[in-house]
């Protein structure tokens, strides 16, 4: 069996470790004769994994008490109308601030439920940087202010958190989550699919205040209904358990690396050595902002898109995987989470540099 090194946006890498604990668990778990997927999500086997999850969370996160952790389904997709659903009415309005596809997604969904004021937009720039917060038209009664960490497509990233006062602060960090620390007091919400920082798909994670339950419209589905869901321990139906599971084994490993504290550490040193490399490169490019470059996309293009093809067919001869751009940009695009090592991207830089030398 051989394992590639893979760079992809998400689902994405999983840790070498939690996949080989869940072989080792996958027909027996702890003696109870089967696997985690085949059992009662309300039995005690089950019941002990998800308390276990979410307790790892809150403590890798620091989440305060008063925030509730809710393990639904349907994806960050789901939660794009789950967040006016929960907190608007129809007449209310949403402040969005644009800096790439998925704030741009976030926004149109929200729309068919509310107003919505995009506060500020980085279309114009193509994407390539974020606005300073004093250029942002803000609505003062508005019901949230949305923003997205890190839009995983161009590779666009806030190391800042936006200053909303009294307007409740709601962030996508389907693309970030777990990275870094996060002040999670600073929000209202926080919501993150699970498949690039956390587990595998089919699972997305919603952080709420508790004082923003109880909003919800009266006639929205219940598996979108964040009080049902709070309610109801996140089982108002069966929930994704086995992606709940695994993702438990993630917030261990986590904690077993020494933390988000430790995932800062990593991350940060991974993105320094591959945005050093493209800079120092005369045929690789990233375009973004220095301030606001990603630490978990590094997107980058070649001189001549010519030689697109052949960057990706001798990438998969040197077992890199999931290397090409987002389909909508093309180019170059390594996501590097936490599962990915500095030695993974030791190796994909030299792969980088024998192509250059090559081809450059
Ligand atoms: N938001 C961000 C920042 C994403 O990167 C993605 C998926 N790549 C989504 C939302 C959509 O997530 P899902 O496919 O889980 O609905």
């Amino acid at each position: 069996m051989s394992r590639v090194l893979n760079f992809s946006a998400g689902p994405a890498a999983l840790p070498a470790e939690v996949l080989e604990q869940v072989r080792d668990e996958l027909l027996d778990w702890h003696g109870i004769g089967a696997s985690v997927m085949e059992i009662s999500h309300r039995g005690k086997a089950f019941l002990g994994i998800a308390q276990q999850a979410e307790a790892d969370l809150r403590e890798l996160l620091a989440i305060p008490s008063n925030y509730k952790v809710l393990f639904l389904q349907g994806g960050a997709t789901a939660q794009f109308a789950g967040v006016p659903l929960n907190l608007t009415r129809r007449e209310s309005t949403a402040d969005y601030v644009n800096t790439g596809a998925w704030s741009k997604k976030a926004a149109g969904e929200a729309k068919k439920y509310c107003r919505v004021n995009v506060a500020a937009d980085a279309a114009t720039g193509k994407y390539t940087s974020i606005p300073p917060q004093r250029e942002w038209r803000l609505t003062p009664d508005a019901a949230y202010l949305h923003y997205t960490p890190n839009e995983t497509i161009s590779g666009v990233e806030f190391h800042w958190i936006p200053e909303s006062g009294s307007v409740p602060l709601v962030g996508d960090f389907s693309s970030t989550i777990l990275s870094r620390p996060i002040d999670v007091a600073r929000f209202g919400v926080i919501y993150a699919g699970a498949q690039k920082n956390m587990g595998p798909p089919g699972l997305a994670v919603v952080i709420v205040r508790d004082d923003l339950l109880g909003r919800v419209r009266s006639d929205v589905p219940a598996v979108l209904d964040w009080t049902v869901m709070a309610g109801d321990g996140s089982m108002y139906n069966t929930p994704a358990s086995f992606s709940w599971y695994v993702a438990g084994l993630v917030f261990q490993w986590i904690k077993r690396q020494g933390g988000v504290a430790a995932m800062e550490k990593l991350n940060r040193a991974k993105a320094q050595r591959l945005y050093a490399e493209i800079d120092g490169s005369a045929l690789y490019r990233n375009p973004v902002e220095p301030s606001c470059r990603s630490w978990m996309n590094v997107t980058f293009t070649l001189a001549r898109a010519a030689l697109d093809a052949d960057f990706l067919e001798g990438a998969k001869g040197a077992g890199l995987m999931g290397l090409a751009g987002h389909r909508s940009v093309g180019g170059m695009r390594a996501s590097i989470y936490n599962a990915m090592t500095l030695a993974g991207v030791e190796v994909l830089i030299g792969y980088m540099r024998e192509f250059e030398r090559r081809h450059g």
